[in-house]
């Protein structure tokens, strides 16, 4: 059986208080990806934040992420992009393109989101909004030059699906040779707080894995605001792989654990269905192009 590539979503913009395992410093975030590689991640994604947990989006953080991970283990890394909101491709992809220029610190991995969305959180229990006017803006233009710049820079996209509509379009950026494959889609299932994404639901994992486009593809999932590891059997059937962290979610219905047990986790359910995880060689083959 193909074998499973388990992705960890280390921090994103989570907090502290709400899982102490969190990692915001370089230090953290290195020390965390090493425990999550000793753990069978092959992939870890992360982004750069300051001492009190602020959006770092200084490339010499960065760089100390990845050279002191890859001092350590030989995970493959996936940083995020910089300036999130309402910035030009070549500011998104600024500090990729600083990493790049380097054989010792190009990421293998780095993420695109094939659409725009309304990412507004929403109260289920005060029934409102708690924002209600973030448009997170990826037009088509600025994601053909994107798409373009990591091939030249030999990194791979991972190509975030937040709908089937996204789905489409990462179809005909393959059609149009702007894409390798296999592509390396993640499917973005989301809690009742955070309605961007699928449900979180049998239902909408399958919306998307029937509705991928008809090419050689390698897909994940990632549930954000929710608690991924119902799903995680189905998953593994489907021949899907796995992005989970605590970036997603803090997991406090068992005990807030730390990324690592998330990881081991998946793996004993992995494992007993008969998927071993990928080591990250074996990732890295299945993902070339
Ligand atoms: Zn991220």
């Amino acid at each position: 059986m193909k074998k499973l590539i388990v992705e960890v979503r280390m921090n994103e913009g989570a907090k502290k208080p709400d899982n102490s395992h969190v990692a915001y410093t370089p230090d953290e975030i290195i020390a965390d990806a090493v425990e999550c590689a000793n753990a069978g991640a092959a992939l870890v994604h992360f982004h750069a934040r300051k001492e009190d947990g602020a959006e770092s989006n200084e490339v010499d953080d960065y760089r100390r992420i990845i050279g002191g991970i890859r001092a350590r283990t030989d995970v493959m890394v996936h940083p995020t992009l910089g300036l999130f909101h309402g910035a030009r491709p070549d500011q998104r992809l600024s500090h990729i393109s600083a990493l790049a220029a380097s054989d010792d610190l190009r990421p293998e991995i780095a993420p695109l989101d094939m659409g725009s969305n309304n990412l507004d959180f929403w109260n289920p229990e005060t029934k409102s909004f708690v924002g209600d006017g973030y448009v997170y803006q990826n037009l088509t233009s600025d994601l053909r030059i994107m798409a373009s710049r990591l091939s030249e820079w030999r990194v791979k996209p991972q190509l975030a699906l937040w709908t089937v509509a996204n789905a489409r379009l990462m179809g005909v950026f393959v059609e149009a040779g702007l894409l390798k494959e296999p592509v390396f889609p993640v499917l973005f299932l989301s809690g009742d707080r955070f309605v961007a994404g699928h449900p979180a639901t049998s239902a909408g994992l399958r919306a998307f894995a029937d509705n991928l486009p008809d090419c050689r593809c390698e897909w994940s999932v990632l549930v954000h605001q929710a608690n991924m590891l119902p799903l995680i059997p189905e998953i593994v059937s489907l021949g899907g792989h796995v992005s989970i962290g605590l970036g997603d979610y803090a997991y406090p219905e068992i005990g807030c654990p730390s990324n690592a047990e998330l990881v081991g986790r998946v793996a004993q359910i992995a494992r007993t269905m008969g998927r071993e995880l990928a080591t990250a060689n074996e990732a890295r083959e299945m993902l070339a192009a």
